[in-house]
Parts: structure tokens; C-alpha cells; sequence
């Protein structure tokens, strides 16, 4: 997927960072004008809103449907702003694409779904649509399933093609809705690195004084652009009313973002990287000193008989290295992971000793 254009609308290459904003559902037509000319004065320039919404369980509000499109084609009329809506089956993309939706987006649940991403491949291509699509992230963390998902998209001729991060389901309670698992985006950006890759900080925060920091987050990892629920009033909304912004608290949290260029300050950060070549070396010849002396240890048991595991010694190094960590600032957790890590191959070294004859 090599030849991937930029993503485009109206023949003009989009600038960084693109902004997506709307509600979750359209729920009226008032609804719907009021929030987007509200954007539109604060200089959003597309707009988002769900017309068929996928709902956890049976008896949730499951979105407008085909009525909502006219109201999508009249934000455009009043505003000029471009529309995108979420599609999830070949109804949805025939109907998006008769309407002049000008980006159509799928969600985290059918991205999970080959089969539902098959049938919108088939009908993008029937169609022989030319529009922006953007691929979530399925809710697994499954970074094969999110790329084969783009793959299929790819396949039915479509080059402006960007992915969305979203976050991760997660059993039980955590402080995000999604949990970011920052490390997969990285990936695909590093196996696709001419994929426009957004991201949703409202489902992944599902929480409103979340957007701003996650928004930030995603912009100092050098991700395109955001898309962001917004709505007129979202104490009200029908779905997703704890993670949606007025459209002026929108503005606020645009205004307050922080975006670095690659170019800036390149000189202090070669300074700066340079400290931490330095750095990890020294950290992986102290880490050497230890399996040394491990494996001495080793070799001492093998003599006296003694088991590798011996679980007392392991749990005092546990508890006085990780409350060293912690006074030291980092976390209890790390320390926890890093030190089962070194414990782990500390026991992979002792016994290659024990089995030396
Ligand atoms: C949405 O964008 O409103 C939506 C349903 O998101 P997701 O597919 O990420 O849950
Ligand atoms: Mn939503």
C-alpha cells in the first residue's frame, strides 16, 4: 500500500492537524445546524456526525438513519463546511455516496468484522467511489485485523485512505474508556508511514476533561490530525453525553494545543538522544554485570544443591527496589515489570548453569 495519496477534499490536500468535529448521533435537524454553524464560525472546516449508530445492547437510540442525510447536505449549503458520517454495511455506503457525503468513516466495531468490512469494500468499489475513508482501529487491540481492515479498502480502489485511533476495550473499571495502548498507532505508523493516522480522544477518554490531554498527547507523537464529538448542548446529547464538547470548548482546547514541528529545536533533541545512546549503554553493560553475577550465583546452587527459585529472596528484592522506585519518582507498576523481566532471564541464565555438565 505504498502509493496511499494524502487525504484530500475538494481537490486540497488537508492541512496538519485535521480537525473532525460533530456529534456522536445527528439526533434533529436543529440539533445538527446549530452545532455545525457553531463550528463553522470557529473555523472547523468538516464535520462529523453518526447517522446509524452500533449500540452495545438492544434499545438504545440507533441513530436517525436516512433522514439525517438531508440534514448533512444542508450543513454543507449553510456552512460549507464537508460532512462525514460512519457507514457499516453496503446500504450505508450507497446511501452516504448518493447523498454527497464527502468522507465516510468506519467503526471500531466493524472494523472487527471481515466480513462487514468485505461487504463495504465490495460496495465502495461497485460504486467506484472516489472518497476519503477512514479506518478505526477494531475495539481488540489486533493491529493485523486493524491493517487487513484497511487493506480491504485499499483493495476496492480507494487511495485516500487515513486510520483512526480510538482506543481498546478493556474489561472493568479504568481511568480511559478505551484504553490508548499508544504502542499500536506507533506501529502502524511504522509499517505504513504514509497512512494518515487520526486520533479520537473522546471514545478513547469517554470523558470530557479528557479530550484536551489526549488531544495534546496525540499531537506530540506526530499523529495528523483529531476528531473530536462536539455538541450545542451536551449535557442533552442522546449518546455519548459525558465525552462531548460545546463547540466553543472545542475552540479552547484547538487553541491551547501545543504543536511542534519536526524541524524545531532538532539541534538540543540530537543533544538530548545522544545522552540517551549513551545512557541505555550503560544501562545494558550494568544489566550484563547482573547476569554475571547470576549465573556465578548459579553455579553456586548447582554446588550446593540448592533450587534456582527462591521465592523470599524475590519478593525483599521486589518490595525494596520498587519503593526505591517510587521515592524516585517512577512508578510502582514499571518497576514491577522491569524487575520480573531482568528476574525472568536472571532464572534463564541459572539454569543453562545447572544444565552445563
Ligand atoms: C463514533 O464515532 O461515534 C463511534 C461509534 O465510535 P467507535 O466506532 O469508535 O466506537
Ligand atoms: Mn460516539
Amino acid at each position: 500500500m505504498e502509493d496511499i495519496l494524502p487525504l484530500q477534499l475538494n481537490g486540497q490536500d488537508l492541512d496538519r492537524p485535521i480537525i473532525i468535529s460533530g456529534p456522536c448521533s445527528a439526533e434533529t435537524e436543529e440539533q445538527v445546524l446549530t452545532t455545525a454553524h457553531e463550528l463553522s464560525q470557529n473555523g472547523i472546516k468538516i464535520f462529523r456526525a453518526g447517522i446509524w449508530k452500533p449500540r452495545t445492547k438492544p434499545g438504545g437510540f440507533e441513530g436517525v438513519g436516512v433522514p439525517g442525510l438531508e440534514w448533512l447536505k444542508k450543513v454543507k449549503e449553510e456552512t460549507g463546511m464537508a460532512t462525514s458520517t460512519e457507514v457499516a454495511t453496503r446500504a450505508h455506503v450507497e446511501a452516504a455516496l448518493a447523498a454527497g457525503v464527502d468522507l465516510l468513516w468506519i467503526g471500531a466495531r466493524t472494523s472487527a468484522n471481515p466480513f462487514a468490512m468485505q461487504e463495504i469494500a465490495d460496495a465502495l468499489a461497485d460504486a467506484k467511489a472516489d472518497v476519503p475513508v477512514l479506518v478505526k482501529n477494531p475495539v481488540n487491540p489486533d493491529l493485523e485485523l486493524w491493517i487487513g481492515a484497511l487493506q480491504r479498502i485499499y483493495n476496492a480502489g480507494i487511495r485516500r485512505l487515513g486510520a483512526i485511533h480510538r482506543g481498546f476495550s478493556a474489561y472493568g473499571k479504568h481511568l480511559y474508556r478505551n484504553l490508548p495502548q499508544w504502542h499500536i498507532p506507533i506501529e502502524l505508523r511504522r509499517r505504513m508511514p504514509n497512512l494518515p493516522i487520526i486520533c479520537d480522544p473522546s471514545h478513547i477518554g469517554g470523558k470530557r476533561e479528557l479530550v484536551a490531554p489526549l488531544s495534546q498527547q496525540a499531537m506530540d507523537m506526530g499523529f495528523d490530525g483529531l476528531i473530536i464529538e462536539s455538541h450545542c448542548e451536551p449535557d442533552s446529547a442522546w449518546s455519548d453525553k459525558s465525552q462531548q464538547v460545546t463547540p466553543d470548548v472545542l475552540n479552547y482546547i484547538l487553541n491551547t494545543l501545543v504543536l511542534r514541528s519536526e524541524s524545531q529545536s532538532t539541534e538540543n533533541l540530537t543533544l538530548l538522544r545522544q545522552q540517551i545512546d549513551t545512557i541505555d549503554n550503560e544501562l545494558l553493560e550494568t544489566l550484563n554485570k547482573r547476569m554475571r553475577v547470576s549465573r556465578e550465583i548459579g553455579q553456586y546452587k548447582k554446588e550446593h544443591r540448592m533450587p534456582v527459585l527462591q521465592a523470599a529472596r524475590y519478593d525483599d528484592i521486589m518490595q525494596t527496589r520498587v519503593k526505591l522506585a517510587e521515592e524516585m519518582g517512577m512508578s510502582a507498576e514499571f518497576m514491577r515489570t522491569v524487575l520480573a523481566a531482568i528476574h525472568e532471564e536472571s532464572v534463564r541464565q541459572q539454569i543453562n548453569v545447572l544444565n552445563q555438565r
